[in-house]
């Protein structure tokens, strides 16, 4: 029997992100997916990053993952969605070729080593005394390995649902997993179902791209990597067209032939990025909706249209897609469908992303109830990595709230679990001030460096990075001017005669690069990422201080014990479910109960308040 560290099941964003992660910290990683040719494969828009998502990029290449870096070599436009707002809800998007991303990402994890590629169909996890042993393949093959990550995305008992017609199916054209659902099965862990959808994709040479609104990348483009220095292929434009009253009135007409509508589907599909039939029945008053006409690829014939994903039958999807402007002869290369599959409740597992019934389980990326590239990836990252150092019997990484996206997705995920498919937004960060995507290898790359995942050549660049900083925030410290000083480079400041650092100065909102570095030339050697990263840090200083005593606080109160004369059955306060949970498991510190499926953040708060007062009153 063939014998391994780490097995991974699935090459989609979170088998290739949890294979590297594994090989990285040098285990004997097996990488099992069904087909070499699908790794990395896109199965809905070709496009990397975006608000909230990109924060999760620029954090998985932070610790040396490969989405960002792949992401950048197979961009073909740019864009720094948000730039007019603050840098904490900037997000970086990148059109991607399709083909060229898959090509990137197979090339990244050949050139790894300790990873091993094998195309073929797992079937059966293996173990000993409920401890993982390793896997069983389609051909009856045999990968012997004490972790194993499941990264299966939507192919467990997928079904494929257009107009009237249901197909199982993993992906169009591919065949569903039913072996593997099986096994899950046996395991007694809580299965769900959701759904999601794709749009059709269009044959570029039949639009009329002459009528149409043309979306340019940036002129200078943003990269998600801070190993990359600039896209390495042509860039190209995206378009703009628009639904009508003409289109809302065909998906009216045919509604009831919409397998969304017509009762077939049953599970629940992503909110936040719902099916045209959805939008019109939702927003009803809408004249008109946004479509971006994205390019697959540079060689590439196939035209993506953003936001009209759909389980409408392809003579609807034909008639409502020639009702838009530009879009009036347009061929359908493929028509959309919405597919349907089996999740996991990720309460199941822990923040680990290892399931809670079985040792050295790990589950990462759609099947935890996700949506979307960049959550399956840097899941996938956090799972790779535990597997390994459980394969090694070191002590896994546990990612908080208060240091990354990822770790806010995770603890969403496992202690709240989800309704819909769970997707990435700034807004589910309280600390998103302090979890930029400027600062995301400031939070992350030193845990990177210490556990093993980073390589030598960021960990150089970081320590350059980090050197060059420290130099130029000195520099800035020891430069100073009084208000008339800098009234004379357009620099306002209170007119108190009080002498002022540059770097005081930098915090006043119209305090630009161009002002203070006329006032003191000197600045002019700062290198301009450099300049920028401290320009944020001086203008959020004030309220970055204070989340950090708020963020300080949270860690204090997570390592705070919780003393043994606590009768959860008396905290009439809370549930019965979790007054029955925490009876049951007694958790010994804040952290340990947060991580209870279920405990609710009021019910840390309601503990937390007993502990402080020292005594336990009956709460009525
Ligand atoms: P996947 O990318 O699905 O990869 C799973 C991999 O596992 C595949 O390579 C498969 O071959 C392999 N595999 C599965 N089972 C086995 C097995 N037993 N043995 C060996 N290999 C196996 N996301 C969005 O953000 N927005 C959208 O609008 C959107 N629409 C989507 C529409 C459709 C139709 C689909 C299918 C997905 C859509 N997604 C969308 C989701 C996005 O594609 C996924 O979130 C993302 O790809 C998940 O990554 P993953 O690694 O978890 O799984």
């Amino acid at each position: 029997m063939r014998d391994a560290d780490v097995i991974v099941v699935g090459g989609g964003h979170a088998g290739c992100e949890a294979a590297a992660a594994a090989a990285r910290l040098g285990a004997r990683t097996v990488l099992v997916t069904h087909k070499i040719e699908t790794i990395g494969e896109m199965s809905c828009n070709p496009a990397i990053g975006g608000l909230g998502k990109g924060h999760l990029v620029r954090e998985i290449d932070a610790l040396d993952g490969l989405m960002g870096r792949v992401a950048d070599r197979a961009g073909i436009q740019f864009r720094l969605l948000n730039r007019r707002k603050g840098p904490a809800v900037r997000g970086h998007r990148a059109q991607m070729d399709r083909k060229l991303y898959k090509k990137e990402m197979l090339a990244a994890l050949t050139a790894q080593e300790n990873l091993e590629i094998v195309a073929a169909e797992a079937n059966e996890i293996l173990f000993e005394n409920k401890k993982v042993s390793g896997i069983r393949l389609g051909t009856g093959e045999e990968i012997g390995a004490p972790s194993v990550v499941l990264t299966t995305g939507t192919f467990l008992r997928g079904v494929i649902h257009r107009g009237d017609v249901s197909t199982p199916a993993g992906r169009i054209d591919e065949a569903p997993v039913v072996g593997l659902a099986k096994c899950l099965d046996t395991l007694e862990l809580p299965l769900g179902r959701l759904k999601t959808g794709t749009p059709a994709r269009l044959l570029k040479s039949s639009i009329d791209y002459s009528v149409l609104e043309e979306q340019k990348g940036d002129d200078v483009p943003e990269m998600f990597s801070v190993l990359s220095s600039g896209p390495v292929v042509p860039q190209v434009s995206c378009y703009i067209t628009r639904t009508n009253l003409n289109t809302h009135r065909i998906i009216e007409d045919n509604i009831h032939r919409s397998a969304m509508f017509s009762g077939k589907i049953k599970s629940r599909g992503p909110r936040y990025c719902p099916s045209i039939e959805d939008k019109i029945v939702r927003f009803a008053g809408r004249d008109e909706h946004q479509v971006f006409l994205e390019p697959e690829g540079l060689d590439s014939d196939l035209v993506y249209p953003n936001g009209v994903s759909t389980s409408l039958p392809e003579d609807v999807q034909i008639a409502f897609l020639r009702s838009m402007p530009g879009l009036e002869n347009v061929e359908l290369v493929r028509a959309g469908y919405a597919i349907e599959y089996d999740y996991v409740d990720p309460r199941a597992l822990h923040h680990t992303l290892e399931v809670k019934n079985r040792k050295g389980l790990f589950f990462a990326g759609q099947i935890n109830g996700t949506t979307g590239y960049e959550e399956a990836a840097a899941q996938g990252l956090l799972a790779g990595a535990n597997a390994a150092l459980f394969a090694f019997g070191r002590p896994q990484i546990r990612m908080s709230r208060t240091q990354s996206y990822l770790g806010v997705m995770v603890d969403d995920l496992v202690t709240r679990g989800i309704s819909e498919p769970y997707r990435m937004f700034t807004s589910r960060a309280e600390f998103r001030l302090h979890l930029r995507a400027d600062n995301a290898a400031d939070r992350l790359t030193p845990l990177g460096i210490e556990t093993g995942l980073v390589g030598k050549p960021r960990e150089a660049l970081f320590e350059k990075q980090r050197l060059a900083l420290g130099r130029a925030r000195e520099k800035l410290e020891t430069l100073s001017a009084t208000p008339q000083q800098a009234a004379q480079h357009g620099l306002l400041l209170n007119k108190d005669g009080v002498r002022r650092s540059a770097y005081q100065i930098m915090s006043y909102p119209d305090a630009d690069a161009k002002k203070l570095k006329s006032l003191w030339p000197e600045l002019a050697s700062i290198p301009d990422d450099i300049f920028e990263k401290l320009e944020i840090e001086a203008k959020y200083a004030v309220y970055l201080d204070r989340q950090q005593q708020d963020i300080d606080a949270l860690r204090r109160d997570e390592s705070r014990e919780i003393p043994d004369w606590i009768a959860y059955e008396d905290l009439s306060g809370l549930s019965v479910e979790i007054r029955q949970k925490l009876s049951a498991q007694r958790p010994e510190t804040i952290a340990d109960a947060q991580a209870i499926d279920g405990v609710t953040p009021a019910a840390i708060l309601l503990l937390l308040s007993i502990i402080k007062r020292g005594r336990l009153e009956k709460t009525a």
